[in-house]
């Protein structure tokens, strides 16, 4: 339920463990032993140690969530990869023209690849357009 919310965190680079096969006394378990927060939307594992994510739209989840684990001074926006939660790390231009589709490789200015899954981002529209959507929700999250 709360897959949105994960990718989002990912993006602003916060570590997130998110598994929809894991049953709730893992995840209790691993939260536990990982030093993670359990965030859920079920009220009875939110009971047994976790946090009850209130919100009703992903973007009022993200900034319930930067207020609440005061989250703001964290943020590292594109440094972690949303899909696998790897860790980004620049690349040159010298290297991402092999990795990169051709006018996507002319458009960008910065490009970086996921340590863990080989994933290559670059900045493009999507990015300046996830950007926007980030500098909302920061703002909403610090008022
Ligand atoms: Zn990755």
């Amino acid at each position: 339920m709360l897959g949105k919310l994960a990718r989002w965190l990912r993006i602003l680079g916060f570590d997130v463990f998110f598994d929809c096969n894991v049953d709730d006394n893992q995840l209790l378990l691993l939260a536990r032993k990982e030093g993670r927060a359990l965030l859920t939307k079920d009220r009875e594992l939110a009971a047994k140690g976790g946090y009850l994510v209130m919100g009703r739209t992903w973007e009022e989840e993200i900034e319930e969530v930067i207020r609440a684990f005061h989250l703001e001074e964290a943020i590292k926006p594109f440094t972690r990869c949303p899909v696998c939660n790897g860790e980004l790390k620049e690349i040159d231009r010298e290297t991402a023209k092999k990795l990169v589709p051709p006018l996507a490789f002319q458009r960008a200015t910065r490009f970086s690849i996921c340590k863990k899954c080989g994933r290559v981002y670059w900045d493009g529209t999507h990015m300046t357009r996830m950007k926007n959507v980030l500098d909302r929700i920061i703002k909403e999250a610090q008022k």
